[in-house]
């Protein structure tokens, strides 16, 4: 599926559930979204990267399902009930989540990933964070110095906390780091 179609098939779907003055535009910028939903200004988008990655025609067809179903939907950020009955109804997967085989640009662009052992929450960075952080999920949002996430580096380069050279790459818990040093 060509990036012609698949703003012909937005333009359609958009059209078809009758979201007039709702305009389809590519993502240029994102690199973690497949795809958008910015209802205050009435657009609907798809990340350029997709195409670029060769995502095949079911997914790509499923990004803007899925983002058309948020323009349907009364809460736009929300994957709850509302949002998962319109997306049943108008023939989006309802998971909403992208199936974990198709490529992303995290698999070609990391320098880092930060992980919880925990949960497996993820993140991909391009930079080393000078902070440590701890996981998002399994502390509610809030930093937690026991829930420290790893940090493994893709090429196996040393990771260097706070201009501390540690001797391993992968620190597993708070109390491993070597002493003085804040964890990652
Ligand atoms: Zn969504
Ligand atoms: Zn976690």
């Amino acid at each position: 599926m060509k990036a012609a179609e698949v703003e012909r098939f937005a333009r359609a779907t958009l059209r078809e559930h009758g979201l007039h003055g709702w305009r389809f535009r590519w993502n240029t910028t994102s690199k973690r979204y497949a795809g958008w939903c910015k209802k205050t200004e009435r657009v609907v988008e798809v990340s350029e990267w997709v195409i670029d990655l060769g995502w095949p025609e079911e997914a790509l067809r499923d990004i803007v399902l899925h983002e058309v179903a948020h323009a349907l939907a009364p809460e736009v950020s929300s994957h709850g009930p509302a949002w998962k009955a319109i997306a049943a109804r108008i023939g989006a997967d309802p998971t909403a989540y992208y199936d974990d085989d198709l490529p992303t640009p995290k698999d070609t662009e990391w320098t880092w990933r930060q992980h919880c052992p925990d949960c497996g929450w993820e993140r991909y960075l391009l930079r080393l964070p000078r902070a440590g952080s701890s996981c998002p999920d399994c502390g509610n949002g809030a930093f937690n110095p026991a829930l420290l996430l790893y940090i493994d580096s893709r090429d196996g380069r040393p990771v260097t906390a706070r201009g501390v050279r540690a001797t391993h790459t992968r620190y597993d818990a708070l109390d491993r780091l070597p002493p003085g040093t804040e964890g990652l």
